[in-house]
Parts: C-alpha cells; structure tokens; sequence
C-alpha cells in the first residue's frame, strides 16, 4: 500500500518546458504539447535549437532561465487534480514535492516561490530538493514524474511509479488525465481492500 507520494515538479505540477521555449523565444505557445519536437526526448536544448531563432549550449540555456522564470512557470492542467488525489490516498502530511534543481541556485530559490505562489499552505515545508531522488524509493512510496530515467531509476530501487504522459517520454501518445486518472483509481481500490 502506498503511504507517501512524491510529486516532481517540472512538467508534472508545473508546465516548465513549453513557458521556457516561449520565453527563450521559441514560436511555442506555453501548454502547445504538439509543437514540441518529440524527436529529441528529454533534451530541452535540442528541442530550443530546433525551433529557435538561435543555437545555445547546455550552459546557456540552463543559465538564461532566471529566478523570476522559474517562480513564475504556469500550473499543469494536472497539478490541481494531482494534489487533490495524493492528499485524499495518503493525507496531507505524506505528500511531498520531490524535486531536482539546475546547478544554478535561481533554479532552487524560484522552485521554493513556486510552491509559496501557487500550494496551499499545508505544502509549503513539504518539499525535497536534489537530483537522487531513487534515495526516497522505497515498497511503500510512490513518485509521479515526468521523465522516464527518474522513473526507471525509482523503480530499480524498489519504488512505486507513475510516468506522466508528455511529448517528451515514452508515453507520448497517451492522454495524460486520462493515464493519471486510471493509476490512481487503482491505487485508491488496493488502499480500500487493504483498509477494509
Ligand atoms: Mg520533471
């Protein structure tokens, strides 16, 4: 049975890639799924050099994405509903936000505005920030993340996991509410049969 779920942020509760493409000037509108070059996978870089008006590095890119960005990237269309559902199967006090930053600190200190902007109160101290994030898996915990290695690496380690549908990972052409939707009615259906 899970107890504890983690939530990553970046393209699960927050639409990080498409809002940095638009404000890097990429002709991609925030939440424009089918714009994004699925060719490239996980490589947000590839991805802006594709469709952008200029080539940049990895350190480039990653260092333009200012503080002020990264507190300002919009919701998910899931993030409301992905709260809600962690808080009702494990309570409040069990649903964390795990979370890797860039090596630049603006990406850490935007990712903390972040959860004061837009959580409710109860998530404000509940948060890990660090790229392990396989150190937190464990039989009883869940992590819902958007990128397949984050996935595969949690589950290797003994972890529950949900990947979230994105153009960006292997699920790309699934429906991500509708994905979320069915793992989590059967994660509420084993809870009941256990509680029961
Ligand atoms: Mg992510």
């Amino acid at each position: 049975m899970i107890r504890t779920v983690f939530l990553d942020m970046d393209g699960v509760c927050t639409e990080m890639t498409t809002y940095v493409l638009n404000q890097l000037g990429c002709p991609i509108k925030p939440f424009d799924f089918n714009s994004y070059p699925r060719r490239v996978g996980f490589d947000i870089v590839e991805a802006a050099n594709i469709l952008g008006p200029r080539q940049w590095t990895p350190e480039e890119f990653w260092r333009a994405i200012t503080r002020e960005m990264w507190a300002s990237f919009p919701p998910s269309q899931e993030f409301g509903w992905l709260l809600g559902h962690a808080e009702a199967l494990v309570g409040q006090e069990n649903v964390f936000f795990l979370t890797s930053p860039t090596r630049d600190p603006d990406s850490l200190a935007g990712k903390l505005e972040w959860i004061h902007k837009h959580c409710p109160k109860w998530m404000h101290r509940q948060f890990l920030m660090g790229p392990p994030k396989h150190l937190c898996a464990r039989p009883d915990t869940l992590l819902v993340d958007d990128a397949d290695h984050n996935v595969e690496a949690f589950r290797a380690a003994g972890g529950h996991t949900i990947l979230v549908p994105r153009p960006w990972n292997k699920l790309q052409n699934h429906w991500a509410q509708g994905a979320l939707q069915n793992r989590f009615h059967r994660l509420f259906q084993v809870r009941n049969f256990e509680v029961a």
